[in-house]
């Protein structure tokens, strides 16, 4: 502020000692450029106004110089003046228009990252809640019958029981990556894991008329990671696999499982013979909310590898070289780590 009083004094001073044809007010305008962005609107408006008086002031007092040359003189300074503070105003309305949008982008990611949470935990508890609803019409149907077969009723009940808790084990991963916690990892069987899996998806492989060839490595070492996450990515790509085969004809419709040990992880391998991915599909389709099915949600393959990562595994998928597509899910072996 001191300078700013300095420099307006000193402009004045050398406006009114000097010839009207030296401009020297033109340098009020540049003052004002200076310091502007630092001023709110209506200080700068005031110092304008100041500026504006003083070049008059100037001219009225400057005592030498051609009286026509001077009045143009003055006429350019608070012109330049003038300019100055319009150009402000403008950068400032502009830039309080971009803060504005900038909080309107904060509040549109909030709410979809809001959505996004409810849509996965929607998408990842279909599958159970989808069995639970067979097992408790199985169950009624056994009580139904005359007389009622407890036993194959309490089996059902029992399986209820199981996919209940496979919700809440769900529930409680999707919230623990939400705040970020960090993945159990835990030494568990692939080949058990998937033998549980396959079972969930059993009466839509059969609905689609989809063979499945298994080619699990005996003696498989104990893979290390989060064994829900496991068992939903498994479930993910192999609804994903179901989905893409249901476009060729039932006689082509084969889902080939295998489990290998590669450098010290242990390989799960997901092959179907649906249509294959597209060239740009490779990485596309591991983005949040990328899909090309009509009512997909995009988002099955993309909360799958951020949860292989942070069991430290891997997870990626191509096309088969005899058609179809190909998906590889590594996990760390119990061995390799130790
Ligand atoms: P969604 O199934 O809701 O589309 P995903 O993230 O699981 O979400 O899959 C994203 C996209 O990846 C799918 O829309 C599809 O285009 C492609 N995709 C996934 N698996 C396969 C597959 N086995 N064969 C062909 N395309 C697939």
């Amino acid at each position: 502020m001191p300078l700013l009083i300095v420099g307006i004094g000193l402009i004045f001073l050398l406006d009114t000692l000097t010839h009207y044809e030296v401009a020297v007010a033109v340098f009020y305008a540049v003052l004002i450029l200076a310091v502007g962005s630092r001023l709110s609107r209506a200080s700068l408006l005031r110092l304008a106004i100041v500026c504006v008086f003083l070049t008059v002031f100037s001219f009225l007092l400057t005592p030498t110089g051609n009286l026509g040359t001077g009045l143009i003189n003055t006429g350019i300074s608070i012109a330049a003046i003038a300019l100055i503070v319009h150009v402000h105003a403008k950068i400032q309305a502009a830039q309080q228009q971009a803060q504005a949008a900038q909080q309107q982008l904060a509040r549109l990611t909030q709410v979809q990252s809001l959505a996004g949470l409810s849509s996965s935990i929607a998408h990842e508890i279909n599958q159970p809640l989808g069995a639970m609803l067979t097992s408790a019409q199985a169950c009624q149907r056994w009580l139904a019958q005359e007389p009622p077969n407890v036993l194959k009723a309490s089996q059902s009940a029992n399986r209820i029981v199981q996919d209940a808790d496979r919700v809440s084990a769900i529930i409680a991963r999707v919230r623990s990556l939400t705040q970020g916690e960090q993945i159990q990892r835990e030494a568990f069987d692939m080949n058990v894991a998937l033998g549980e899996t396959l079972l969930l998806c059993q009466p839509e492989l059969q609905a689609q008329k989809i063979s499945v060839k298994t080619n699990l490595m005996v003696q498989l070492p104990m893979a290390l990671g989060d064994q829900v996450s496991f068992q939903q990515t498994l479930g993910n790509l192999l609804l994903n696999a179901i989905e893409a085969m249901a476009s060729v004809p039932p006689q082509f419709r084969v889902l080939h499982l295998a489990t290998s040990i590669e450098d010290d992880s242990i390989l799960l391998t997901v092959a179907d013979t649906g249509p294959g991915l597209l060239a740009e599909q490779e990485q596309q389709m591991f983005e949040a909310f990328w899909t090309t099915k009509r009512k997909g949600m995009g988002i099955g393959l993309s909360i799958s590898r951020s949860m292989i990562e942070a069991a430290g595994g891997q997870l990626w998928g191509n096309n088969r070289r005899d058609g179809g597509a190909v998906f590889y899910l590594r996990l760390p072996s119990v061995k390799k780590e130790e």
